[in-house]
């Protein structure tokens, strides 16, 4: 019997080395060189995009990165991919975390595990200046064609809200206002602060934006594989530590030119 027992505990203690091994192979590349690998979009700004020199840049990459260096991180490797394959991506073990302006959601969190949110916003439409005054919520949509991105919490509120409308679905929001552009649907509806940043730097003055009343906020958080608990509760810590430290202030003045910090304090 002892001998059996033995045996049991032997093999589980080599089961945990065997696991602890895998994780800690998937963070040192090289002997002692830890690599923290980040998965997102490309064509999410201000928070994950290319910029006109071809460099991967945003809130969300300058976050990581500070973030990956308060956890003692060596490189952060960021690697940009389709939206709908993220989460692929971190069941794979090919990323160890998704950082793409990604949405805290009930249904996610059955395949990943969120950190802390550091991110607010909702909703908004892009409509054309000459639909402005018959289009002022989700409902005027109705019976029209209007502009999603694939696989997006914004997608599937509009597939819950809207029965009779056309969803045509994208890769990226920068197709969805190409479409809007070419008068291929009424409204383009993505997240506002993606949205806005397009408008801000838009030449044209033939689009507006329209707020949307959902009635919930939008919740960006870092996400992991499931059961990675080991990796969310460092990633909480340093997102805390930035928060503390003020470099999540500087970050955020830079990209937004306020604390968007307060948008939490004022729920
Ligand atoms: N916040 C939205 C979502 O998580 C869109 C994210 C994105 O396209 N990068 O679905």
């Amino acid at each position: 019997m002892q001998g059996k027992m033995k045996k049991l505990a032997m093999a589980i203690t080599m089961a945990t080395f065997s696991l602890n091994a895998h994780s800690a192979q998937s963070e040192a590349d090289n002997a002692g060189h830890r690599v923290l690998k980040v998965g997102c979009e490309a064509a999410f700004a201000p928070f994950t995009y290319i910029d006109d020199k071809g460099k991967l840049i945003g809130f969300d990459l300058d976050l990581i990165r500070a973030m990956g260096k308060a956890m003692g991180y060596d490189e952060v490797v960021v690697n940009a991919l389709p939206f709908d394959g993220l989460i692929p991506a971190i069941m794979t073990d090919n990323i160890d975390l998704i950082i793409s302006g990604f949405t805290i959601s009930e249904e996610r969190a059955k395949k990943v595990d969120f950190s802390d949110p550091y991110y607010m916003c909702g909703l908004t439409m892009l409509v054309n200046k000459k639909d402005a005054d018959r289009v002022n919520n989700i409902e005027d949509l109705e019976g029209h064609d209007v502009c999603l991105q694939i696989g997006t919490t914004g997608a599937l509120y509009a597939q819950k809200q809207l029965q009779k409308a056309k969803l045509k679905q994208f890769n990226s929001p920068p197709d969805t206002y190409l479409e809007l552009q070419n008068g291929g649907c009424i409204a383009a509806l993505n997240d506002s602060p993606v949205n806005d940043f397009f408008l801000n730097n838009y030449k044209g003055n033939d689009i507006v934006s329209k707020k949307i009343t959902t009635g919930d906020s939008e919740y960006y958080g870092i996400a992991v594989n499931k059961g990675n608990k080991e990796l969310l509760d460092r990633l909480n810590k340093a997102l805390s530590d930035v928060q503390k430290s003020g470099e999540f202030k500087e970050i955020s003045m830079r990209w937004f030119g306020r604390d968007i910090s307060d948008d939490f304090k004022q729920q």
